[in-house]
């Protein structure tokens, strides 16, 4: 057992201009956190300010020390506005006790990851991961995503990397542990079989291609054999997937019981000086941009966490939150303003489509608040890969379109209101039925 008292992070490379932080009281898929504090108080590093009392909570806490000046809705880079508490900045670093426990047994574990509110890249929270209550076998560290190994794979972290990878081990119970490598990143894999040698219990596991955060049930197939439905998570197969985000965190909260109040996010695009910073969860995009030097000329689009996936920012005083990996920032010149034209029915997104579904017809139907027929169409089913947006030669947003359906759909199975649409049909102008032959379509009375 050690104990420790952090006073400093001599590591914050994002610290000389913030007078304050914004933490949302949201940052994972869930319930939103009660706030613990009050206007007018004073917090700690490291303090526990938000809380829900149940396994789909992630608690949030002080990544600075000073006073909470606001709790009030503020600008989310995933959720437009979301609940959050602002604390102004007091300079003094002051830190609460951090404990860490280096023989915690099973209970102790899952009781730290519970308190500590890690959030894996895929949004859910570590703990409730692993408490699903499902016989696990295997636990995965994903390192082909490429915003992860940017921003947390380096030759320093792999030890503590590989300690988190044990911890989970131990927390889920599964006897088999791997690193998850493409087979073509020469770096990774050789980095990592330096560290490997007399870890009998953990393995490389070499794939052909990259899986993002949403494609964890296509890697759990890949593993296993063993299809995991739309509906269903890795766990159903006895497979748990994290990031190196998520094994680095664990390991940092176990170890030293030290919650996520830092994280490295990876700044490219046109910034002065791009680079990986290591930074205060709270600190504005802004912030961070500025401590790479500013923006080159005038930005034009700035988006969070993948080129292809992310999404894409109304200001730059969104804040960092403990999933945020990425920050890219596109200059004017270089964002697409081309208006989507119609479907050509190419069937290129049909193609590339790893979920086997029909991308341009569930957009369509979702461009049209046909919800309904998205649904039926298999929207659930779309791993938000990107591939099908970017293959289009029309330029449609498809991605973002079937990503509000499932939305939608989600929206309205949990508020079980009966659809709009549910009593339209779509049929051509004339005869009122879906027409093959691209005549207009409009909504009609459903029988
Ligand atoms: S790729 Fe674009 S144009 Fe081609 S079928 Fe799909 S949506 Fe239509
Ligand atoms: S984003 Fe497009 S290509 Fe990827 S799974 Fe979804 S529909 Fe298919």
């Amino acid at each position: 057992m050690t104990e420790e008292v952090i006073e400093e992070n001599a590591q914050e490379d994002v610290q000389e201009s913030r007078s304050q932080v914004v933490i949302p009281l949201l940052q994972h898929k869930g319930v939103i956190c009660e706030p613990l504090v009050s206007v007018g108080d004073t917090v700690k590093i490291g303090q526990k300010i938000g809380s829900f009392d149940n396994d789909l909570g992630a608690p949030v806490h002080a990544s600075v020390s000073g006073e909470v000046i606001a709790l009030e809705e503020r600008p989310h880079p995933i959720c437009s506005k979301m609940h959050s508490v602002v604390i102004e900045y007091d300079g003094t670093q002051e830190a609460i006790r951090f404990k860490g426990n280096r023989s915690a047994n099973k209970d102790e574990i899952l009781e730290t990851l519970k308190e500590s509110g890690i959030i894996d890249l895929d949004g859910n929270s570590v703990y409730f991961k692993l408490n699903t209550g499902k016989i696990i076998d295997s636990i995965l560290i994903n390192l082909t995503d490429a915003g992860d190994l940017s921003s947390n794979f380096t030759p320093e972290n792999i030890p503590q990397i590989i300690s988190g990878l044990k911890i989970l081990l131990k927390a889920s119970g599964a006897s088999r542990g791997a690193f998850v490598v493409k087979k073509d990143d020469g770096q990774t894999n050789s980095a990592l079989k330096g560290k490997l040698g007399g870890e009998d219990d953990i393995d490389l596991f070499p794939v052909k291609r990259g899986y993002s955060s949403t494609m964890l049930n296509l890697l759990a197939y890949e593993m296993t054999g063993m299809r995991v439905s739309n509906i269903g998570i890795p766990a159903d197969v006895g497979v748990l997937i994290f990031s190196a985000y998520s094994a680095l965190a664990v390991s940092e909260a176990v170890l030293e019981g030290i919650p996520p109040i830092n994280i490295n996010v990876t700044v490219s695009g046109a910034v002065k000086q791009p680079g990986v910073k290591r930074s205060v969860v709270g600190t504005s995009f802004r912030e961070v941009i500025e401590s790479c030097g500013g923006y080159v000329g005038k930005p034009g689009k700035i988006i969070v966490n993948d080129i292809i996936t992310g999404i894409a920012q109304f200001t730059d005083e969104v804040p960092v939150t403990k999933a945020t990996t990425q920050i890219i920032v596109q200059s004017e010149d270089e964002v697409l303003r081309d208006k989507p034209g119609p479907c050509l029915h190419c069937a290129r997104c049909v193609d590339v489509c790893p979920a086997n579904i029909l991308p341009g017809l569930i957009a369509s139907q979702s461009d049209i608040g046909r919800y309904d027929e998205c649904e039926k169409l298999h929207a659930n089913s779309c791993i938000e890969c990107g591939l099908c947006s970017m293959v289009c030669p029309s330029k449609r947003h498809l991605l973002q379109l079937i990503r509000y359906s499932k939305h939608a759909l989600l929206r309205s199975f949990m508020i079980r209101e009966e659809k709009e649409s549910s009593n339209l049909k779509l049929g051509c102008a004339s005869c009122q039925s879906p027409c093959h032959m691209g005549a207009p379509m409009i909504f009609v009375e459903g029988k």
